[in-house]
């Protein structure tokens, strides 16, 4: 099942202007989220905050500041008019049927005269999906779909590299060889060579061309797989930094995770691997915020696994919390 989901949209440039200032000053990188429309609840914020934190750290180069002048639904439908200097770069999250094979969908709008670097994005979560999401694949997904906002496998083919003014890049990032798409980015490259990756005609991807080719990287924020490894934050891989520098990104290399190529195939989930997965992601779905309030509950003591399990309220460690 496929489970993440993306769209391009081909933003041309209309009725706007570009004006960069004259003493901008250059902000740190932070990625600011828009609700429109439907309303998350307030754990569904705080876990779409943790999402932005993280995509946020890690890039170490400054958003361009500009002035957009833009009509409603210049990049998709029912978004609204912009007219501002845009400080940092913003995504509009909404929620909206999607059916019901995916989580999400996201795509950057307008791009940056020069950089092609994205001023702003859209993403989509699926009302269908997002009241049973537990925590982590919420926040697994916000971070998978913050990085296709900022271009990762959404820009990586010069026909979609389309500035604000309407000025067109030639830069390419992928190819394709005998029906399949790879990745040839440079840094994006390297970073796979690096990890004992053989690189033929580039990095394997999806047959969509926007992740990495999910039994190629197996668990991995970009993976083409990433839906199918639940109950966990997929890391953000070297491949996925040098992608974004590909793009034109500073990255803050220690912001990445650990990461290992699986050289001979993905690891076969175990069934226990998968039970524990299960049991993490039920356990997200159930929160206490305190001992009285499990109590209060009828749930402590709680045990690892069980729902509402946190590390926090097991003080002693020994895996039965609020004893
Ligand atoms: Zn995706």
């Amino acid at each position: 099942m496929k489970r993440h989901s993306w769209f391009r949209l081909l933003c041309l440039g209309a009725t706007l202007t570009c004006a960069p200032a004259a003493n901008a000053q250059a902000a740190p990188f932070a990625v600011e989220v828009r609700y429109l429309g439907k309303a998350l609840n307030a754990s569904q914020q705080a876990t779409v905050r943790e999402a932005a934190a993280r995509v946020s750290a890690l890039i170490a180069s400054p958003f361009q500041p500009v002035t957009l002048e833009l009509p409603a639904n210049s990049c998709d439908s029912n978004l609204p008019r912009i007219r501002e200097r845009v400080q940092q770069f913003f995504v509009f999250v909404r929620v909206l049927d999607l059916g019901e094979d995916k989580y999400a969908e996201a795509a950057p709008c307008e791009l940056q005269d020069g950089s092609y670097l994205p001023i702003y994005g859209v993403i989509d979560l699926n009302s269908t999906v997002l009241p049973d999401l537990p925590k982590i694949d919420l926040l697994d997904t916000m971070i998978h779909e913050m990085l296709h906002a900022l271009g990762v496998g959404t820009l990586w083919e010069a026909d979609y590299r389309v500035s604000l003014s309407g000025d067109s890049d030639d830069k390419n990032l992928i190819t394709k060889v005998n029906g399949k798409y790879y990745y040839t980015g440079a840094k994006g490259l390297a970073a796979y060579r690096n990890l004992g990756g053989k690189v033929g005609a580039g990095i394997p991807l999806d047959a969509d061309a926007g992740h990495w080719a999910g039994g190629a990287v197996c668990s991995e924020i970009l993976s083409g797989d990433a839906g199918d490894y639940t109950g966990r934050v997929n890391p953000v891989s070297p491949l996925t930094l040098g992608a974004l520098e590909d793009l034109g990104y500073r990255v803050n290399r220690a912001a990445g995770n650990r990461y290992t190529l699986p050289l001979n195939g993905c690891p076969a989930g175990s069934d226990e691997e998968e039970e524990a997965a299960e049991a993490e992601a039920a356990a997200n779905s159930v929160f206490f915020a305190s001992c009285a309030a499990a109590r209060a509950a009828g749930a402590a003591p709680i045990r690892r696994g069980q729902p509402g399990y946190r590390a926090a309220m097991d003080g002693d460690g020994d895996g039965v919390a609020c004893e």
